[in-house]
């Protein structure tokens, strides 16, 4: 268990209520000489009523609501850009300080609305296809900050919405930023709190290996980015895979599936002529044949000066019909948000994207295909 936050004096600057598990707010409250089950209380006000404005916490007695803010902030990372893709894919941009930002991405479908959300400003891991992965890693998210990135798409929903699955699958490697993470998670979980259920929740990872029993041990859900089917490709497209070849990542799989009986999901991203022939499809079938998965079938989302192209739909659907007759649990990713770069492995940090976009956004973004509801409500 988290050890307890030290003890503030009122000089001290207050903490960010997001950041702060139920046991944490308990341990602080104790530390302030407050009585604990005002932890649950606050949280109930704050998560399940949306209450921020301490005065209006009306179970609380005065003197002790007249004290909270000094020990208490509740803000959240702003909304710089609120982007609503033609097919109901949203993407918010935050402001994380210092000339930074990072993106979120919230995807609808027919029984689940997704929020995809980021772990870090940047990525030291360095995949090849990866716009993320263009940048060094500038700053892990704290948990308040990955916390905030949930509320703040969860506040601006409609009436009766809820936020039904996270992905980790933003911007940085979650793996590498434990800490905050499996914070986050302990936060949105809790029942006074979300109460997501974990089993909703996907932590995607590229393969830190020595790191990946957290996952199951936090009763989420393991996504890898496999994204090859022998090491040679994968050395040559994730460099993570020099540390950590297929075989010691699959050895982690494995002791997932054994210890969570949960099947994992497999992320294989298409590149033309690197990763798409049906010879490869086929050694993709066996090597997964040791793990209980499922694959996502992802065609690459084209981003400019990446190196590599999108293979075209024949090839697609070609390599994806292989999978299913070879009795492959598969399933081919729909690319979505494409319009507001909202799609997979294009998140990323503003600034980078306006040096390196400017020559396409008149193609992409330009017209009225997207709507900016920046500061406003979301017309969805
Ligand atoms: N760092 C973590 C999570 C974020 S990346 C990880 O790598 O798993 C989320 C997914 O996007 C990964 O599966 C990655 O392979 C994929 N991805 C990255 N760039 C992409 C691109 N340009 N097109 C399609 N998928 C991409
Ligand atoms: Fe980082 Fe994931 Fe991109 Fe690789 S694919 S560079 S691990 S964000």
């Amino acid at each position: 268990m988290q050890e307890a936050t030290p003890a503030v004096s009122a000089e001290k600057k207050p903490v960010n209520f997001y950041s702060l598990t139920l046991e944490d707010l308990k341990a602080y409250f104790k530390s302030l000489g407050k009585e604990q089950f005002r932890s649950q209380q606050v949280y109930k006000w704050v998560y399940e009523q949306r209450v921020t404005d301490v005065n209006q916490m009306t179970n609380l007695s005065k003197s002790f609501r007249e004290e909270l803010p000094k020990f208490l902030t509740f803000e959240l990372p702003p909304v710089i850009q609120h982007l609503i893709s033609v097919d109901g894919t949203q993407k918010f941009l935050f402001d994380m300080g210092n000339n930074m930002s990072v993106e979120a991405v919230l995807i609808p479908s027919d029984d689940r609305l997704t929020l995809c959300i980021s772990s870090e400003v940047g990525c030291n891991m360095a995949c090849k296809f990866c716009f993320t992965g263009k940048q060094k890693l500038k700053r892990r998210l704290t948990a308040e900050e990955i916390v905030g990135q949930f509320m703040q798409a969860s506040d601006r929903l409609k009436d009766g919405q809820r936020i039904s699955n996270i992905v980790f699958m933003g911007m940085g490697e979650p793996l590498d930023n434990c800490e905050a993470v499996f914070k986050s998670i302990q936060v949105l979980t809790n029942d006074w709190g979300m109460n997501l259920s974990r089993k909703k929740i996907t932590v995607s990872t590229s393969g830190i290996v020595p790191e990946m029993w957290r996952i199951g041990a936090a009763g989420v859900r393991l996504a890898v980015s496999l994204n090859a089917s022998n090491d040679e490709i994968r050395d040559h497209v994730m460099p993570i895979n020099k540390k950590w070849n297929i075989e010691k990542l699959f050895e982690a799989c494995r002791s997932y599936c054994r210890e969570t009986g949960d099947k994992v999901t497999f992320e294989y991203v298409l590149l033309k002529g690197v990763t798409d022939s049906i010879e490869q499809a086929r050694e993709l079938v066996k090597l997964t044949r040791s793990v209980p998965c499922k694959i996502n079938i992802i065609p690459f989302n084209e981003h400019p000066g990446s190196g590599f192209e999108r293979p075209d739909d024949s090839q697609v659907e070609a390599f994806h019909r292989e999978l299913m007759n070879l009795g492959a649990h598969v399933l081919l990713r729909r690319t979505m948000g494409r319009d507001i770069f909202a799609a997979c492995g294009q998140l990323t940090d503003a600034k980078l994207r306006q040096d390196q976009t400017m020559d396409i956004s008149n193609s992409i973004l330009g017209g009225k295909r997207v709507r900016n509801s920046s500061g406003g409500q979301p017309r969805v």
